[in-house]
């Protein structure tokens, strides 16, 4: 299932064909078309649209371009539309300095007081930007600091993602102005644009931002994807822009349309959340989710938060069995390998992943572990030699090669874990043919450090990849 989180499907080029439009784009897999207004007028049509399909939405709100429009009457009657059923978010709005059809000031008026309605409304925000990034982040820096609620009213508090409290739409910002957007609590989406072989940096940000941040769109009637440049768009060339996004991030389309579905139900409420998983697919893996506990409790973990990656639901509520999680996996061989990971820690359930990754050795299959390299002190006894013949090959999160600060991102006591973790690794190099470490970007880490220690000191891989 596939969202359009942005497309005019009231604009006049679909006067002629509006709801056969609709109905390709269902047939295509998008089962879900957000429809964003521009002006006052455009508003009361999206919520018709909407009322007439039930998988339309509409946001109501004035676009800089039409600010002109934007009286305190036009936005008295925005913020009365907005409570209606249908209505998923206030968009769109914004600054554009490319056309500047209106004053600057006049956008900048309009564009804030939009922005209150929303806070007032508690509903999202559909932010479009020309040549305007820096005034926009400082709009909606100082609108939404503001209100307290704008980060903390998120369905899931104790998620290590800020609540997303609205979109930049189309985004053409850099890699580190996605990032801040993601810090102060937005998504950005992408259209046709990433199919284009001049994508400007649209491209770099696709593929630089994690996948749990971006949403798909088509700006219908706009931005058509490769290869049906020059003609109208329309919601049921999504699939072209998922499968550009997919490539990007070097994940399947099924990966995508999950994830970025998701998003959309976090951003605007439509949709259904998925359901918890014991085992998940990700790219040609199968992974396999024993347990949220965790002897640790890193500061960038969002175990006890939503528990979810790249759209799939890992807060299971009851440890599965070993036969439960062997039915499940059915043909091992069907996957490059399958992967005791999750969030918690697998070897807290060392007997289950034992069986079952006996079974998958017994089939023919691959198998890696994840783990903190805790599982020694966990399980009373050095487990390494256990795991010959049945663990391919073994992940540990090194963190950061200072001691110290390991304990301190782990909220563990660094004179018993540091040096147990660095052990665990040293036995996993002298017994299982593929070891690799791990740490996360974060600011002040040193990864030339931890580099050399895995490299030279302990002769595993090292890898290194991004926080969020
Ligand atoms: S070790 Fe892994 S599962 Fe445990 S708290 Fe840290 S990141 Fe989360
Ligand atoms: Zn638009």
């Amino acid at each position: 299932m596939l969202i359009d989180t942005h497309a005019h499907v009231t604009a006049r080029e679909f006067d002629a064909d509006r709801d056969a439009v609709i109905g390709r784009a269902r047939e295509a897999g998008v089962e879900i078309v957000i429809n964003p207004a521009t002006t006052l007028k455009d508003s009361r049509r999206a919520i018709e649209l909407a009322e007439r399909h039930p998988g339309v939405y509409a946001c109501v709100g004035i676009h800089p371009h039409e600010a002109a429009g934007g009286t305190d009457e036009a936005l008295g009657e925005i913020e009365r539309m907005s409570a209606h059923p249908r209505v998923v978010g206030i968009g769109e709005i914004g600054l554009d300095h490319h056309y500047d059809f209106a004053p600057r000031d006049v956008q900048e008026r309009v564009f804030r007081a939009q922005i209150q309605i929303a806070c007032r409304r508690d509903l999202p925000i559909v932010v479009h930007t020309r040549e305007s990034m820096d005034d926009a982040l400082r709009v909606v820096t100082e609108e939404t600091g503001l209100h307290a609620g704008w980060r903390s009213h998120s369905a899931y508090p104790q998620s290590r993602y800020p609540g997303p409290r609205g979109v930049f739409h189309c985004f053409a910002g850099t890699v580190d102005e996605a990032w801040t957007l993601v810090r102060l609590g937005f998504a950005i989406s992408f259209p046709g644009i990433l199919t284009f072989k001049n994508a400007g940096d649209a491209k770099l940000v696709a593929a630089g931002i994690s996948l749990e941040h971006i949403m798909l769109e088509t700006d219908s009637p706009y931005m058509t994807p490769v290869p049906h440049r020059g003609t109208r768009n329309e919601p049921s060339r999504l699939p072209l822009v998922a499968a550009a996004l997919a490539q990007l991030q070097g994940l399947s389309i099924d990966d995508v349309a999950r994830s970025t579905s998701y998003t959309a139900h976090r951003v605007f409420g439509v949709g259904a959340p998925p359901q918890p998983r014991i085992t998940y697919r990700l790219r040609e893996s199968l992974y396999v989710n024993l347990t949220t506990r965790c002897n640790a409790d890193c500061v960038f973990c969002d175990r006890k938060g939503e528990a979810i990656i790249k759209g799939h639901n890992l807060k299971i509520d009851r440890e599965p069995t070993a036969a439960e999680v062997i039915a499940e996996i059915g043909d091992p061989n069907a996957y490059r390998e399958i992967v005791f990971c999750g969030y918690g820690e697998p070897t807290i359930r060392l007997e289950v992943m034992k069986e079952v990754a006996r079974w998958v050795k017994g089939q023919g299959g691959r198998t890696r572990l994840n783990t903190d390299g805790h599982g020694n002190i966990i399980n009373r006894r050095n487990i390494v030699p256990e795991m010959v013949g049945v663990i391919d090959a073994i992940s540990v999160s090194l963190n950061s090669p200072d001691p110290v600060q390991y304990g301190a991102l782990m909220r563990l006591d660094h004179t018993v874990y540091f040096p147990a973790m660095i052990e665990f690794a040293r036995e996993a190099v002298r017994h299982i043919k593929s070891v690799s470490m791990t740490v996360v970007d974060i600011d002040g880490i040193d990864c030339e450090r931890a580099k050399e220690l895995v490299e030279k000191d302990i002769g595993a891989v090292f890898v290194q990849r991004p926080l969020f």
